[in-house]
């Protein structure tokens, strides 16, 4: 019985989190959104970076920069090794 206490507890501190702030360079056309305030990709935004929560980002259909997408594990099959003649 804990344990489900315990379970509601953790999805209530997720809930909590939930509003992550994210900054998106405000120029009217980026789709882009930024963890880091000091991101690369956002230093080259020449106009105003405005705050905003990662809901309302991804509600207006913007995705997260690709500077600081989880580095994806290529899969790739194990590189064939040169035969031996
Ligand atoms: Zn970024």
């Amino acid at each position: 019985m804990k344990t489900i206490v315990l379970f509601l507890f953790i999805f209530v501190a997720i809930a909590c989190k939930a509003s992550t702030v994210v900054y998106v360079c405000n120029n009217g056309t980026t789709n882009k959104y930024h963890l880091k305030p000091n991101c690369r990709g956002l230093s080259r935004c020449h106009f105003k970076v405005v705050k905003m929560t990662l809901e309302k980002a991804k509600a207006s259909q913007k995705t997260l920069c690709r500077h600081e997408l989880p580095k994806q594990q290529k899969q790739q099959a194990p590189s064939k090794k040169k035969h031996k003649t």
